[in-house]
């Protein structure tokens, strides 16, 4: 499907940009178009949902803090508003020689300049999923509420009168804050409680933060009753079970998978150089090695020499450089570097009306932590909203 008042393939122009995913990178550069075009330009984003939606929200979600529609950007109407077009196709490559993106269902889409920002998915590397297991991906988070709901439902009508038993997978911070928010959502949504685990591969939860936000989130798994399983790997999911690699078995109905980060597996089909995780690496300009005019940026890029967590506050602080070396990589100008910062503010949301954080080595939590990640996340979105016509 395409949205816009051209047809992509026979406008007349000089130059076009392709962002191949609209996450929190490429979505800078949709919002700058509508402010600052380039002259004789073009500028065309494909996605596979016609929604993009903010993580950093999500478990607010299902916390009840939000309605769905409040992590939802709306990219029909921002491309609308910003003057870009929006194809939503299944992309199946990109033919490097003609510097086209190659899609399912549609002619070759040809650019000038490419981003891609397609995000990461949680790995299931070594995993064997039986196929009548209730597993659910984070990704895709578009449809991620409509088959918990699902999911849940379905599993509640069989078990009557039960708590429904939840597993998660994987201890980093999206695991975490979905234990901790998921708990609210079963109460509120299905009248019942649910005994949550969350499994972890490493010997503690929440690698890379400090002891003392560590501290502080354990106590607040201790005190909801989540029960914490560290050290040990899912090495394979059956309906009811989870076996894990010390030969421990978990009982669960029910498993949401937020394992470590890898790239989508396209990114590795493309012809481009990757790293071992599966995302494409790139120089400090977020160019592809070797392939200049196309960039790799969020979640889906690692520059080469770096050792950047898959976060989305890198993936926001690339947005300007992207904005920038895009100009300079059409007019033949020399491009900017993009210089990751040491740390960063980290918040997590223990979906009751409190917070955790930690910033330059001092941990704090409370209901002002909470108000803090409002804030900053709502003005996030803002950016994003569709003006009203
Ligand atoms: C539950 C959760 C909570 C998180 N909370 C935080 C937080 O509080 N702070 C933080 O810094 N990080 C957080 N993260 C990590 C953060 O979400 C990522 O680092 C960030 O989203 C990366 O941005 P991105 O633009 O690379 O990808 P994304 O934001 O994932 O955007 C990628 C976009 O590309 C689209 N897409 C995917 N595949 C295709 C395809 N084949 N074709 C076309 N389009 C495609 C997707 O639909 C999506 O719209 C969280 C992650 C999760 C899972």
């Amino acid at each position: 499907m395409t949205y816009g008042t051209d047809s992509v393939n026979e406008r007349f122009r000089s130059q076009r940009i392709v962002l191949w995913g609209v996450g929190h990178t490429n979505a800078h550069v949709l919002r700058m178009w509508g402010l600052q075009r380039f002259s004789d330009t073009e500028l065309v984003c494909v996605s596979n949902f016609p929604k993009a939606t903010y993580s950093g929200m999500l478990p607010g979600v299902l916390a009840g803090q939000y309605p769905a529609s409040a992590i939802e950007i709306d990219l029909v109407g921002l491309c609308q508003q910003n003057g870009a077009q929006l194809i939503v196709e299944e992309v199946t490559g990109v033919n490097l020689a003609e510097r086209s993106l190659q899609f399912r269902e549609r002619p070759p889409l040809p650019f000038d300049a490419l981003s891609v920002g397609i995000g990461s998915v949680p790995t299931t590397s070594g995993v064997l999923f039986a196929p009548q297991a209730q597993v659910l991906q984070l990704k895709p988070m578009q449809t991620l509420s409509t088959r918990l709901q699902q999911t849940l439902s379905a599993v509640a009508a069989n078990r009557p009168a039960s708590p429904l038993r939840i597993a998660i997978v994987g201890g980093g911070a999206a695991g975490v804050e979905v234990a901790l928010c998921l708990r609210r959502y079963v109460k509120k949504t299905f009248e019942t409680f649910a005994e949550v685990c969350l499994v972890h591969a490493g010997e503690e939860v929440l690698p890379g933060v400090t002891t003392g936000l560590r501290q502080r989130v354990q106590r607040e798994l201790d005190r909801s009753g989540i029960l914490v399983h560290t050290g040990r790997r899912v090495v394979s999911v059956e309906v009811e079970y989870l076996h894990c690699d010390d030969g421990y078995t978990i009982e669960a109905d029910v498993v949401l998978w937020a394992a470590g980060a890898v790239g989508p597996s396209i990114l590795s089909q493309l012809g481009l150089p990757t790293e071992e995780r599966g995302f494409l690496q790139t120089d400090s300009t977020l160019s592809v090695c070797g392939h200049p005019g196309v960039f790799a940026v969020g979640d889906s890029g690692t520059i080469q020499n770096t050792t950047m967590a898959k976060a989305g506050v890198y993936a926001v602080r690339e947005g300007p450089v992207l904005w920038n070396n895009l100009f300079c990589h059409l007019t033949g100008t020399s491009m900017r570097r993009y210089v990751p910062q040491h740390s960063f503010m980290k918040l997590l949301n223990f979906g009751d009306g409190r917070a955790a954080g930690e910033w330059r080595g001092f941990s704090f939590e409370g209901k002002w932590v909470w108000w803090l990640k409002n804030w900053i996340d709502t003005a996030f979105m803002k950016k994003f909203r569709v003006a009203d016509t």
